[in-house]
Formats: C-alpha cells, structure tokens, sequence
C-alpha cells in the first residue's frame, strides 16, 4: 500500500495536446514541460508528447536531461544563457535559446562559425519581465540577423501579462503593440500560451506555447480544464491511515481550529504539506473519499491531514482519498487555499511516487 502516489495519465496527455492542435491549427506547437513538465515528470510528458514541434524549459539541466535521454524536437531555453559556458553546451547540445539583453547578443557576436544556435528573440510587451523593448525592435533584429552563427529564421516572441483575465483591454493592446513587430520582419512569430489559445486567437502566430492546458488544468480563475474539454493528468492519491469517533465540540488538529459540530467521524489522512499539499488550504477544501466529495477540516500538518467522514458513508482503513485530479479539480482546491494551480502542481514533492 502506498500513502501517497500520483497518477499521471499519459493518453490524457496526448488528448489535451489534441485540443491544442484543434485550437490553433495553422500553428507550431512548443510545449512547455518546464519545471519537471510541471510538476509531471520531463522525460516521459516529452516522450508522450512525441508530436510536439518544440520543448521549452527554463533551466539548462532539463534541456540537457532532454537532450542527452534521445528528445531529437527543437528545445528551447525560455532564460537565454547567462555565460558563454553555457553558450557552448547549447550550441553543442543543439539547444535553442532566447535572447533578450545586449550582453547576450554581444555573445553570439563573438562566435565564429555559420548556422551554430537557433535564437528566439524576445520583445516586452507590458509583462517587464524578459525581453527588449519593442520600440528598439529594428536595432536589435538586424543585428541578430546579421551574426552568420545564427540559424535563420529567428523568431520573434513575446508573453502577455493580463491574457488569463477575459476580456481584458490590456491584452488587445499588447496583441496591437506585437502586431507592429510581426507586420515588419519577414519571419516567424510567437505569443499565446495557454490563455492565448483558448480565449484570444488573434494571438497564435507561428508559434503557440502551451504550459497549463497540456496538463488538463484551466488558466483562468473560476473555470477549470474539463470546461475546455481537457482531462486532468495527474491525480494525486493518498489513503485513510486512521478513524477518529469524535464527540461535539472536540477540536481537531494542530491549534484546534476547527471543533466537530456533532459526535462524527474524522478520517487522517497519510498526505500533508511535505508532500506538497499546500498549507494554506483552509477548513472546507473538497477532498475524494471513496469518491464521495468530503472537506478537510483543520490545519494540514507535514505527513498528514484530516478529513470530515461524514459525507463519505462507510469508510475503513486503507480506503482510497483523491486530493485532487479525476473527479475533483485541482483548480477547485487552488482556489480554497488562495494560490493557482500552477504552484500546487508544481509543488508536489519527490517523496511521492508517480505511476503512469
Ligand atoms: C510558462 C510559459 C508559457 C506557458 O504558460 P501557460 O500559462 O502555462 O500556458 C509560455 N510562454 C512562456 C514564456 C512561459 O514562461
């Protein structure tokens, strides 16, 4: 018996990456698997995901790991290089890279070769986070061009700040501010992640980017994945490792911050925050017992947590808990611990074993 595992759906994997391909048609797919495909394992979402046209990552070890384990796609690294070390190991390990300072272009000027790096050339607009500013796009894009070490054609790309609020005027103005770029070079182009794809098709370009969407998880608040027709990937499983008969008004848990209103049964739960169940997730989060919706009650502590039984019938020891995937969206627990589900799925700790 295992207290903890989860259970990652490779077919959903591939079907989510369907949806994508319906979504965008006329476009590339990069999927992104940073952070360890968030959270899902780098190695076999890459290999699952053997359609994809490119990987992108955010670390250079994941390129390499992807690299060196048979991944022949385009792999890029979102960060760029921050030294000529690593400049050679991409160039060696045919990594791509983005480019979005000066001093990574003076790099690239230094080399001496034809066709050595393929760049994408990143443009800020409004995120300030990575990338130059679109009014120095000329400059830059020239003299990028003009370096013979460099693969053409380089493509240009950008990230949207506000694409996951619908309807938002800040999005229609950054997809203007892109348009004034991708209207001037004949080249390729790349905008939309999750948010652009499924809500603001006027940002597909090229090139798409799809992170949350491929794990079947929605990347707008109050909606989740299966209303865009995709299937969670992971669910994480633990069990019922005890049965408390409680009396009302005993308090349960570190601090006592939730009292049983009548005589009730409580089950523990052998999950807690060590294994990435998030803290913070209040009294009331929903919780699978059997398959029946219950509620954790009280603080989650390390190896454990514990759970209203009452909703959940007859329960034994070594019964099956679901905190979150089939049956029980990740984004409806996101949402009661004050976080998105992009940290929780990230969060889930090495201790717990993934089954595929
Ligand atoms: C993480 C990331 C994405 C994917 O975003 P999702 O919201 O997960 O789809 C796309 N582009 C860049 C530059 C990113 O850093």
């Amino acid at each position: 018996m295992r207290l903890r595992k989860a259970e990652i759906d490779l077919s959903a994997l591939r079907d989510n990456y369907k949806v994508i391909k319906t979504l965008a048609p006329e476009s590339k797919v990069l999927a992104m698997i940073k952070s360890d495909a968030y959270g899902h394992g780098l190695l076999p979402a890459a290999k699952a995901l053997s359609d994809a046209d490119a990987f992108g990552v955010s670390v250079i070890e994941e390129a390499i790991t992807l690299r060196d384990n048979g991944i022949t796609q385009r792999i890029l690294l979102m960060t760029g290089v921050q030294s000529e070390q690593e400049l050679d190991i991409c160039i060696e390990k045919h990594i791509d890279i983005v480019v979005h300072t000066l001093e990574q272009i003076e790099m690239l000027e230094k080399l001496d070769g034809n066709n050595l790096i393929a760049v994408w050339l990143k443009f800020d607009v409004g995120m300030h986070r990575l990338g130059f500013n679109i009014k120095d796009a000329d400059m830059v894009y020239q003299r990028l061009n003009a370096i013979k070490a460099v693969t053409k054609p380089i493509v240009l790309m950008s990230h949207l700040s506000n694409a996951d609020q619908l309807g938002d005027g800040v999005t229609n103005q950054q997809m203007t501010d892109f348009r004034s770029i991708a209207n001037r070079f004949d080249t390729q182009y790349s905008l939309a992640k999750s948010a652009g794809i499924l809500a603001w098709p006027e940002s597909h370009y090229d090139w798409v980017r799809p992170g949350i969407m491929l794990y079947g998880i929605s990347p707008f608040q109050g909606k989740t994945g299966e209303q865009h027709g995709l299937k969670p990937v992971m669910s994480f499983h633990s069990t019922i490792i005890a049965i408390k008969e409680l009396k009302a008004g005993d308090p349960v848990s570190y601090g006592g911050t939730w009292r049983c209103p009548e005589d009730m049964k409580v089950g523990i739960v052998g999950v807690g925050y060590s294994d990435g169940y998030p803290r913070h997730a209040p009294s009331g989060t929903p919780i699978l017992v059997n398959g029946k919706r219950c509620q954790l009650v009280g603080r989650v502590c390390m190896d454990m947590l514990t759970v209203d039984l009452r909703p959940a019938g007859d329960v034994k020891i070594g019964d099956e808990v679901i905190l979150w995937g089939k049956g029980l969206p990740i984004e409806s627990v996101a949402e009661k611990a004050g976080t998105i589900a992009y940290e929780i799925i990230c969060h889930v700790s090495d201790r717990v074993k993934q089954v595929r």
